[in-house]
């Protein structure tokens, strides 16, 4: 992995994935011992992404075996992953159910432990099917009965048997091309009248920053990005859960297939004061109200 320093000349910077602008300016440098990196913003439409343009076989090599070993120190899902993704899976469910969403034939794309998978299949009575890059994840998923694959050119449906429910929880961030992936979505696997569940870290109060997180949203980034790839934005959470009670560490967005609403790119103002600002205030909740701020791991109650 190479690291672009902000003095990197333009022609080495990625064009934004967003909007494919060549204009961008320096946002943060990610401080990370062994992977450092640079993120810049879009000077067009205020996407931020890593300089450090990802080659899709180096990612899928880097989420195959290392991932898991870097974030976690294991490469087998820890009891704390276990808890957490069982957490999640919960409360999306109660989201999904609170909005009438009831899937026949879900797909999660990057379904790690196959938490959410079981949750929406015992809830809904749903078929699960999961796509996962980790071999020691994917294995574990399959281990308690779920059919996972390890890449979305795995699965083949035909316009009859579609999904009509595809979740991407905690993965847009790490794709290196998140509109083709998007699109591909929406053309090939979801049914013409499905729901797309996404969740992302919000960038105005999550660290968001890290080697894996190739880009990183703001609720209106997120939402020009379903926008601009067919998608209408249903329904929109600020949240914390499972892990604050207060801040809002994540962005959950209900879409629905439909045309895209404009091929032009909306921009955002002040993102990295905005950032600044919320990062600020969330130190300060951090000291008035730390065990609101920052909830226990929950309990692995399986
Ligand atoms: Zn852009």
């Amino acid at each position: 992995m190479t690291h672009t320093s902000p003095s990197t000349p333009p022609d080495t910077i990625r064009r934004c994935p967003l909007c494919g602008s060549s204009q961008s300016r320096h946002f943060e440098h990610l401080k990370h011992p062994v992977m450092p990196m640079e993120y810049r913003i879009c000077s067009d439409c205020s996407y931020v992404f890593q300089a450090h343009a990802w080659e899709e076989e180096e990612l899928q090599a880097y989420y195959s075996e290392q991932y898991r070993v870097q974030m976690e120190q294991s490469d087998r899902p820890t009891d704390r992953v276990r808890a957490i993704e069982n957490a999640r899976a919960r409360l999306l469910t109660e989201k999904l159910a609170a909005s009438g969403v009831v899937p026949n034939r879900h797909l999660d794309i990057g379904c790690s432990t196959g938490a959410f998978l079981l949750e929406c299949s015992n809830k809904f009575g749903c078929q699960p099917t999961g796509v996962e890059p980790g071999n020691s994840y994917r294995q574990f998923a399959q281990e308690r009965g779920l059919e996972v694959v390890p890449s979305i050119d795995a699965i083949a449906v035909d316009t009859s048997d579609r999904f009509d429910l595809v979740s991407l929880i905690h993965v847009v961030e790490h794709l290196a091309d998140p509109v083709t992936t998007l699109v591909r979505v929406r053309e090939t696997l979801l049914a013409q009248n499905g729901w797309l569940l996404v969740e992302v870290p919000n960038l105005y109060a999550h660290d968001s920053l890290e080697p894996a997180h190739v880009s990183a949203f703001s609720p209106h980034t997120l939402e020009q990005l379903l926008l601009k790839t067919g998608y209408r934005v249903m329904r929109t959470w600020m949240h914390g859960q499972p892990r604050s009670e207060i801040l809002q560490l994540y962005i959950t967005m209900l879409a629905k297939p439909g045309k895209p609403a404009s091929t032009q790119v909306q921009a955002e103002q002040l993102v990295l004061f905005r950032r600044k600002i919320c990062l600020f205030q969330r130190r300060v909740l951090q000291r008035l109200m730390p065990s609101r701020a920052w909830l226990p791991y929950p309990p692995l109650d399986e």
